[in-house]
């Protein structure tokens, strides 16, 4: 019982503590700002982490759909605004079938 924490380690504290605040801030709210629909399942970040924004900062979170899909629409939201961010630059004919 306790060996499981201790291999855990501090990162994964710190990733305990993510989940549980991402629960309750989906607990408030779990409609998507991508689709607008509710159910959300994931925390998708207004100012990416990747430049720079605090992964925990909650007034930087917004809830939308993940893998799970959108129980109304049925989208990927998150998955696919991550999608449309890489594919950005890269103009493969693929991206005309949208
Ligand atoms: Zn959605
Ligand atoms: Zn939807």
């Amino acid at each position: 019982m306790i060996k499981g924490v201790v291999v855990a380690g501090r990162r994964d504290l710190t990733t305990y503590a993510y989940r549980k605040a991402r629960a309750r801030f989906l607990a408030e709210s779990d409609v998507c700002h991508l689709c607008g629909h509710p159910g959300a399942d994931v925390i998708d970040h207004v100012h990416p982490v990747s430049r720079g924004a605090d992964p925990k900062d909650t007034s930087n979170w917004l809830p939308a759909h993940g893998v799970n899909r959108c129980p109304t629409c049925g989208r990927n939201c998150n998955g696919e605004k991550g999608a449309s961010q890489r594919t950005t630059g890269l103009k493969t004919s693929r991206d005309w079938y949208m």
